[in-house]
């Protein structure tokens, strides 16, 4: 039997059809060189804008047509969404609307169990996290992934290790807010002890303090990310002889992490980037909007100003670091003078590559309760005057850039 994946959307997605594909090869499926050949198709659907949502539709039509008809499976946010919606309408509607789908495959049943099936060999993604606790007013995420769950602290540090140990250089750290990993853990672990010992909470052979990350000056969670993107950028590397190799393994040529939302940035987390030189300098920090307006009917929990202040304080502190971001233009009620906010903001940061959407409404978001107002050509010209001034011919537009 062979099976075939179709991913649609981020890399989160990527790296799930990774463990997908080691999913079926445990199962004795061997990879097939494409959907025509498959005996099943496995389709990782993405839920983040109306158009890649469509897409998918499109092609179990067109699948369903084959002449040898393979066995065809959807997961993914599709189905995450259907699945966690408690009266089953959703589920209702998605049997209805794909009545050629063979099954619907939750991702969870997937599990970590197995090593994913990597095809890049330079370039590992590491799942951290997954799930969203944010309630952005646009974002289908912690619809489609539900409440953000953290992978086991020596788990990550494990499966780091050995990538570095199959030579992989560059490792990109995933999760929806990998800026707030470990805040379920720390949570669960005080809940067992809540008087937390002294020198802190044990992960693995360690102790950590967790890190209070605050936002508008108060306390938000406590999160680990500071440690564990550290013990990540430690691997094959002895600190006290001044970050030479230890002789069987070599450090990560180059850390990412993606994505960091902008209130959970930690002094702590800066630190860390600007002391270990492989992790990399230029930092996806989603911007969203730059208006306070706009960014508070997005539920977004940081100002421009806020945002303006951060980027100082990492470039302070790393002055070689630059930027990369993600905006919606067109939100529900966007003006003008709004958007003229965020080109400003663009601006002055001058970022390296802006991922751009134009604002697509998502069901079950709260902005859905928000008139879609702003009319499409006017999204399209907000979107080209913004993708000209910042990405001009360096990259394409991304339609699934999310967070
Ligand atoms: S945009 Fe990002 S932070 Fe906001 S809800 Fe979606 S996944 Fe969470």
């Amino acid at each position: 039997m062979t099976y075939f994946i179709i991913t649609f959307g981020c890399q989160m997605n990527t790296a799930d059809s990774e463990r997908l594909a080691a999913y079926y090869e445990a199962r004795g499926f061997k990879r097939a060189k494409n959907e025509k050949e498959a005996d099943v198709v496995i389709i990782n659907t993405c839920m983040v804008r109306q158009m890649a949502e469509d897409r998918v539709y499109g092609l179990v039509n067109n699948l369903s047509k084959l002449k040898l008809r393979p066995k065809i499976i959807v997961t993914g946010c599709l189905v995450g969404t259907a699945n966690r919606e408690p009266s089953g309408r959703v589920m209702k509607y998605l049997k209805t609307r794909l009545p050629k789908v063979d099954e619907f495959l939750p991702m969870e049943e997937i599990g970590f169990e197995y090593a994913p099936k990597r095809t890049d060999k330079k370039i590992a993604l590491l799942p951290i996290s997954n799930g969203c606790n944010n309630m952005c007013a646009y974002c289908v995420v912690p619809f489609s992934r539900g409440r953000e769950v953290s992978r086991p602290f020596a788990e990550i540090i494990k499966e780091a290790e050995d990538l570095a140990d199959a030579g992989y250089e560059e490792v990109v750290l995933l999760g929806q807010n990998v800026n707030s990993y470990g805040s379920d853990l720390v949570k669960k672990s005080l809940f067992r002890n809540p008087i937390p010992p002294a020198g802190g909470i044990g992960f693995r052979d360690k102790k950590f303090k967790p890190v209070m990350v605050k936002s508008m000056g108060q306390n938000r969670i406590p999160t680990l990310f500071p440690y564990l993107l550290e013990e990540v950028a430690k691997i094959g590397i002895d600190v006290s002889l001044g970050f030479k190799t230890q002789a069987n393994i070599k450090p990560f040529k180059k850390i990412n992490f993606i994505s960091s939302n902008p209130w959970d940035f930690s002094d702590e987390l800066i630190e860390v980037i600007a002391k270990y030189k492989n992790i990399n300098r230029e930092i996806h920090l989603p911007a969203q909007s730059g208006d306070d307006e706009i960014l508070k009917k997005m539920n977004r929990w940081y100002t421009r100003e806020e945002y303006l202040n951060l980027i100082k304080k990492i470039k302070d502190k790393i002055p070689d670091a630059s930027f990369t971001t993600d905006i919606i233009v067109g939100f529900p009620g966007e003006t003008e003078e709004q958007f003229q906010n965020t080109v400003d903001l663009c601006q002055q940061v001058n970022f390296n590559i802006a991922y751009i959407a134009m604002y697509s409404l998502r069901p079950g978001t709260t902005a859905e309760k928000i008139a879609d107002d702003v009319p499409r050509e006017e999204k399209k010209r907000r979107f080209h005057a913004l993708d000209k001034m910042i990405n001009r011919k360096k990259t394409q537009y991304n339609a699934n850039a999310s967070n």
